[in-house]
């Protein structure tokens, strides 16, 4: 039998399971997607943090030992030294982590833009590697702080054009008004748990507010009459959420109170969001989600630091967006072909000459026919060819083309830039 040969091996290659290349032309709306982000949080003050695609498996496990994700989707591995660690299932670890690291000034108020990992069953939707935009801000209570983020994470989808996103608003209350509560909540799950779905059967007591998200109707019809977090919050609490109510309402942010909405991360305390968006599935129709957290600076050896983020997955988002036919790839990569038929040193020269100026151009190689480098200017989308023939590098001009009229002028060369300029205004 014969070795099957090198090219018939590299043939089979595949990015692995759950995860996928961003090509051309949806790369497009990655990048717009991104700068748009960075934009609006820029303009509220949040600054850029990178943090390591991977950290210790501590940082994670800390942040709850019964939660989905530490428990059986943490894409966790050893390293060549022997260190235990895990692809980032999430942002707001890193950053809090980074935090504690380096102590910057409060309010500290991060955006980021990068890769989560679950190492989960791959189907269709669910990646094990997705990426998210997000922000964090460290170092206050304040609720109006809660409503600045709230409202980036509901701009940004409007921004993007999303018409049917959902904004659901909880409180989870603190650590005066959360354990009664819980007793309670798993007293009541305690008495009916025959009725429970098969996961939560076993665990309601574990985490009783897991149950109350549950999307399986058994647990649904079970918990219908259950005591709501919100019913029970504690006067601190109560005051908090309805400042952060009431700041919305004062922005013009439409919200929906969703007394059952719990994060899959235990730190979360009193505010606690999503954003979902009726073009998704039920199963995973959030678009994004964050809230307060209380405890996770001092879980991770830092000073007592309250903070609030959020993050958005850019696949939903772009998911979302194309169900309402919104956010489209733009029409052209460049805006001007340089077509050049005297051999291409000339093309190399113009089109040095356009962008430096400031002009999107591309180019044909390999000295291609006239008609093959207009098809080229065509299937890029551009709306001008530059073209220099024979005649026009003996006069020193450039003849400009409207792809879409035919029309064309020729033009001195030192004028091309200014004049290419102008057409494309
Ligand atoms: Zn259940
Ligand atoms: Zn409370």
């Amino acid at each position: 039998m014969q070795a099957p040969s090198l090219t018939a091996q590299m043939a089979e290659f595949r990015a692995p399971p759950g995860t996928h290349d961003v090509l051309p032309p949806q790369s497009a709306r990655w990048e717009r997607l991104v700068a748009l982000f960075a934009r609006r949080a820029g303009r509220a003050g949040y600054q850029l943090v990178v943090t390591p695609v991977f950290e210790e498996l501590a940082v994670f496990s800390r942040v709850g030992v019964e939660t989905d994700v530490v428990r059986k989707e943490m894409y966790d591995f050893l390293d060549k030294g022997g260190r235990r660690l895990a692809l980032r299932p999430e942002g707001t670890a890193p950053v809090v982590r980074a935090f504690v690291q380096h102590r910057p000034l409060t309010p500290f108020k991060a955006w980021y833009a990068a890769p989560s990992f679950r190492y989960e069953r791959p189907q269709a939707g669910r990646y094990r590697q997705h990426h998210q935009l997000g922000v964090e801000a460290l170092g206050t209570e304040d609720p109006e702080l809660d409503v600045e983020v709230v409202t980036l994470a509901y701009e940004v989808c409007r921004e993007v054009g999303l018409a049917g996103v959902t904004l659901l608003l909880n409180s989870l209350g603190d650590d005066a008004c959360r354990p009664p509560y819980l007793g309670a909540l798993a007293a009541y799950l305690a008495e009916r748990a025959g009725q429970l779905c098969d996961e939560h059967r076993e665990r309601a007591a574990a985490n009783p507010l897991r149950v109350l998200d549950c999307k399986r109707e058994a647990c649904a019809t079970a918990t219908a009459d259950a005591p709501r977090l919100l019913d029970n919050l504690c006067d601190a609490c109560r005051q908090h959420f309805e400042q952060v109510t009431a700041g919305l309402s004062a922005l013009g942010v439409p919200f929906t109170l969703a007394p059952r909405l719990v994060r899959g991360l235990d730190y979360y305390t009193r505010t606690t969001f999503e954003l979902q968006s009726p073009a998704l599935d039920a199963a995973q129709n959030a678009l994004g989600g964050g809230g307060r957290y209380g405890r996770l600076a001092e879980s991770l050896g830092g000073p007592p630091t309250p903070g609030i983020g959020f993050g958005v997955g850019v696949e939903r988002i772009l998911l979302a967006a194309d169900h309402e036919g919104v956010f489209p790839p733009p029409a052209s990569a460049v805006d001007v072909w340089v077509v050049d038929t005297t051999g291409g040193r000339e093309a190399t020269r113009l089109a040095h000459r356009l962008r430096t100026a400031g002009v999107a151009c591309d180019r044909s190689f390999d000295g291609r026919s006239m008609k093959a480098q207009l098809k080229s200017a065509d299937r890029a989308g551009a709306r001008l060819a530059a073209i220099v023939g024979a005649h026009e590098a003996a006069a020193g001009t450039v003849t400009l083309k409207d792809l879409a009229t035919g029309e064309q002028e020729e033009v001195p060369r030192e004028d091309v830039a200014k004049l290419v300029e102008e057409r494309l205004r």
